[in-house]
């Protein structure tokens, strides 16, 4: 079993970088001029020079390759997203990504009705093949207790989720966002953010071209090498978006950490070439155990059509086990209780097993400031119920993209400015309550005597699991629904948007 953790490039692995952010000034809002920026063709020269002082990039000139309107840093699920909103609405964006397309990361594949919703609005079709493995709704396995819960069937979200490999995903958004008009980098990894010295707003990032191609001959398979001399690049825009993930150095360098505050998770998953691997139930087992201890925290097992499942588990911060745990040696332990004819034995494994942090519940906040915006992981969006992170990144991506739109188009850069304000207000409007709801939730499952009270009489009671499945899933109706929807709404409301 590999330890590497995670592995070289891999979007999990930290810029080590220690370049600075160079300086450059330019006008926000809508410049001098008072147009829009133009969108600039595809060819537009590269002149790798540091942005000049006191430029504004709103004059109505086509900008160079190394400008634009919006830098997105990161071409995960949230940084394609965003992108993709912001082409869609006619802003020339640059996505920046340290990796190349396709690329491994470390996630679950699991996708539920919300992610699919997200990825219905991008005008990417869900449908049954074409890569795609639908499920009906989660399977719950613990207590002694075993059931399947069908995804709710409402207006607001469909009633079906899906798998699809990370590696297949994000390259699939990535290149949806370039066919929107997003002028998507690879290899080019951010290692910092470039600042107008008069008004210490952000104008830009500095960036390392992060690969070289791998040598000729090398075969089809070969890798892209780090090259760690690789040439310095500068990018100019109006503004930065941080969708660099759960460590999010950008959100860093702007005194952005993570708060202590707020919940944490961390999680680690393989792939089995196993029989199991064509089930249209994501299943879940609540049974992780460390000795006499019920651990708050899942393991799951999502078939993923292609002769494989993903396995793996995640625990929260919030029990005293949670940093002196082995997680690799919990994977097994709990697997080795399995059926052998499942097949989730070593010489099946397919994959190494690899883990990274579950941000969780926003424990990364404020989510703008000077002129950088943060989405997804690294404004730390995982749904804290849960663990789910991909329909919150593609969620975060397009409620920024129309902040950002709005922004962009006011004509001063104070009217620019309190537009920018409002993402962390939309953001508190959306999630605010239920998160503060999730922080609770990740509190009481933390105590032991709870968790275990909560599966063995919850499993044996499908109302119970049913009103359960809705709240963790946070899949209600916004308006109306019934009454469960009423109640889960409610308590979101009451809860306090912090
Ligand atoms: C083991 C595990 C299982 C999980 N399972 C699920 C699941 O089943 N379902 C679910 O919904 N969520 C799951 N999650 C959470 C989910 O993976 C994340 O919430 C999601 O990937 C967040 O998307 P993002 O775009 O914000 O960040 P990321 O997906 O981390 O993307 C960040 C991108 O930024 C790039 N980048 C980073 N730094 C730089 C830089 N300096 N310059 C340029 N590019 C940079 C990276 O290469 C990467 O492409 C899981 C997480 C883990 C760890």
């Amino acid at each position: 079993m590999s330890e590497q953790y995670p592995p070289a490039n891999h979007p999990d692995s930290e810029d080590r970088s220690g370049a600075g952010p160079g300086r450059g000034t330019h006008s926000r809002g809508a410049g001098a001029s008072g147009q829009r920026p133009r969108r600039t063709g595809s060819a537009a020269v590269s002149s790798g020079k540091p942005l000049s002082s006191g430029k504004a990039l709103s004059s109505g000139k086509a900008l160079s390759s190394d400008t634009a309107d919006v830098i997105v840093v990161g071409a995960g699920p949230a940084g394609s997203a965003a992108a993709y909103h912001l082409a869609t609405a006619g802003l020339d964006v640059l996505l920046l990504e340290k990796t190349s397309f396709p690329r491994e990361k470390v996630c679950g594949d699991g996708l539920t009705p919300r992610a699919v919703k997200a990825l219905t609005a991008m005008g990417i079709p869900v449908e049954p093949g074409n890569g795609w493995l639908l499920n009906k709704g989660l399977r719950i396995i613990g207590g002694g207790g075993r059931i399947e819960l069908a995804w709710p069937d409402l207006s607001s979200f469909p009633g079906y989720g899906t798998v699809r490999t990370r590696t297949d995903f994000d390259e699939l958004l990535a290149r949806h966002a370039q066919k929107a008009g997003v002028r998507l980098l690879e290899n080019i990894a951010v290692t910092g953010l470039t600042t107008d010295e008069r008004t210490g707003l952000v104008t830009g990032v500095t960036a390392r071209e992060a690969a070289a191609p791998p040598a000729e001959g090398a075969g089809p398979g070969a890798r892209a090498s780090k090259r760690p001399n690789g040439a310095q690049r500068n990018f100019g825009a109006r503004l930065v978006l941080a969708a660099d993930g759960n460590s999010s150095r950008l959100s860093v360098s702007m005194g952005l950490r993570t708060r202590p505050d707020r919940p944490l998770g961390v999680a680690v998953r393989t792939y089995y070439k196993t029989p199991r691997h064509d089930d249209d139930y994501l299943e879940a087992w609540l049974d992780l155990w460390d000795g006499k201890q019920l651990l708050p925290g899942y393991g799951w097992i999502f078939g993923m059509g292609d002769g494989t499942s993903n396995v793996g588990l995640g625990l929260l911060n919030t029990s005293d086990a949670f940093g002196n745990i082995d997680y690799r040696a919990l994977l097994k332990r709990w697997l080795a209780a399995m059926p052998a004819e499942w097949g989730f034995a070593e010489e099946n494994m397919s994959q190494p097993v690899r883990g990274a942090a579950l941000p969780m519940g926003f424990n990364r906040t404020p989510h703008y400031t000077r002129g950088l915006v943060l989405v997804g992981d690294a404004g730390g969006m995982v749904n804290p119920f849960n663990g789910e992170g991909i329909a919150y990144a593609m969620e975060s991506g397009e409620l920024a993209a129309r902040s950002v739109v709005q922004a962009l188009a006011r004509p001063t850069a104070a009217g620019t400015e309190r537009v920018l304000q409002s993402y962390p207000a939309a953001l508190k409007q959306a999630y605010g309550g239920y998160y503060t709801l999730g922080r609770t939730f990740v509190k009481a499952i933390g105590h032991p005597s709870f968790m275990k009270f909560a599966t063995r009489h919850g499993i044996k009671r499908p109302a119970v699991m049913r009103m359960t499945m809705k709240l963790l899933g946070n899949l209600t109706e916004p308006r109306g629904g019934d009454a469960v929807d009423r109640v889960i709404n409610a308590l979101s409301k009451m809860s306090p948007a912090a």
